[in-house]
């Protein structure tokens, strides 16, 4: 079982200007007990290039390493990936031979930087989305040499490092073993040297070329914009797969790779956690719109997620939580004051009494009851009885509560909120889906960075 992680990411909405420090990028490190190399994956260093950070984001949510390590960096150009630019500032891969520290991306590159030359760092590759086909010859428009799709770029064939040394040999191996799955002649990956070194003035400015210099063998992954997204996603996957068979890097994949279960995993299975578990949310599929939502008064959004690509922007009276590009649902705020005296409560669980720890998620086949705690009300959202206005010390069943309150689509989860006078308190999510983890929000990790 792959364990549900959140991850802590932090967003100040009260400043006037977005700038880029605050979509700072992650960094994931999967590891092991067993000693091995370890690679580097970047993703999003342009934001308009699902298909790579996509990728790299699976990597953190769906699979496990058995031996080396995988540090992952899926979102780097975070601020670019939620506003589906190439990047808000200019090319991010333009920036690694020289850049001013008044760039407001300054900060980010030097930080990735730094990850780069981790002595642990055996290789990296850099996930990218390019154009048509590249193939030396030219075929078409579409396919030619000034092309990027489907290619695996290096710099130059060797560099000077104990292991991985030969970047060509190290390439074409995975090329090879990656192309013995995919059946069309076009979609094949092809090596693409750019020989940076004998002058090009572009090349020299990029992520790779920056670790090659340092002594790090990188590579650029590129799959092709002539894919939708789950296909570029499935042949980041191949290539990134194959090269840690060729690392001796093991692991294991939680799903199987059709576009059919990538297609079913984009942003879906998202859990939050807002302002220390005091609102959580966990959506397979987010309804649109959630109202009444409980913001801290006068604070700004802290919020923790299980997927690498979720972050929360403040956009006119609501909140957006996005996934990568895409949108996951709106939040209605109603601002309030907290309450930070109450930590559990009481509930009747189909007939059994448990003690709940506030901001968890707790199964439920039939039906719930909150036992009574003296000045405070609780409110199950979407339940009604004329007349009363505290719902405790009512047995509750699904029936009973309006299916248009719940978080999700498929109107499996409640939200049970707890209140003293008009501050709010926390609150509890209540799952009728029947796959329910107990407790699984307050299972928190920060990444390492
Ligand atoms: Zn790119």
């Amino acid at each position: 079982m792959i364990k549900k992680i959140l991850l802590c990411l932090i967003l100040l909405v009260n400043l006037p200007q977005l700038q880029a420090a605050e979509f700072p990028f992650t960094l994931h490190k999967l590891q092991s007990a067993a000693a091995g190399p370890t690679i580097l994956i970047i993703g999003g260093i342009q934001g308009d290039e699902p298909g790579g950070f996509t990728a790299a984001s699976l990597l953190v949510t769906d699979y496990e390493i058995f031996r080396g390590e995988v540090w992952v960096v899926p979102n780097l150009n975070f601020e670019s990936i939620i506003k589906r630019s190439r990047g808000v500032y200019g090319d991010m891969n333009r920036k690694f031979l020289d850049i001013p520290p008044d760039d407001p991306e300054y900060q980010a590159v030097m930080k990735i930087k730094k990850i780069i030359t981790n002595r642990q760092i055996d290789l990296v590759l850099n996930l990218h989305d390019g154009s048509g086909f590249y193939n030396p010859e030219y075929v078409d428009k579409n396919e030619n040499p000034r092309r990027w799709g489907q290619s695996i770029v290096i710099d130059q064939s060797s560099i000077e490092s104990e292991t991985f040394s030969n970047l060509e040999l190290i390439a074409n191996n995975a090329i090879d073993s990656a192309n013995t799955k995919i059946d069309s002649f076009r979609e094949k990956f092809v090596l693409k040297n750019t020989r940076t070194r004998e002058g090009d003035k572009e090349m020299e400015k990029t992520l790779t070329y920056f670790a090659i210099k340092n002594g790090k063998a990188a590579m650029g992954v590129e799959a092709s914009k002539s894919y939708p997204t789950d296909r570029r996603i499935i042949n980041h996957l191949r290539f990134i797969e194959s090269m840690l068979d060729q690392m001796g890097i093991e692991f294991r994949r939680n799903f199987p790779l059709t576009t059919k279960t990538i297609k079913k995993k984009l942003g879906r299975d998202i859990q939050l956690a807002m302002f220390d578990n005091k609102i959580i949310y966990d959506f397979d599929t987010a309804r649109k719109r959630i109202g009444y939502v409980p913001i801290k008064k006068k604070s700004a959004i802290e919020f923790k997620t299980n997927n690498p690509l979720v972050a929360i922007i403040n956009s006119a009276q609501s909140y957006k939580v996005r996934y990568g590009n895409r949108g996951v649902t709106t939040l209605s705020p109603e601002y309030l004051d907290y309450d930070n005296t109450l930590t559990e409560i009481q509930v009747e669980i189909d007939g059994v009494n448990s003690l709940v720890q506030i901001g968890t998620m707790i199964g439920v086949s039939r039906n719930f009851m909150i036992q009574p705690m003296p000045g405070r009300r609780i409110n199950v959202i979407g339940y009604r009885k004329p007349g009363q206005r505290n719902e405790s010390g009512l047995l509750i069943h699904k029936e009973e509560i309006s299916r248009r309150f719940s978080v999700d689509r498929q109107a499996d989860k409640y939200r049970v909120e707890f209140y003293q006078q008009k501050k709010y308190s926390g609150m509890i999510l209540i799952d009728f889906s029947g796959k329910s983890r107990i407790n699984a929000a307050t299972k928190v990790s920060m990444p390492a960075s």
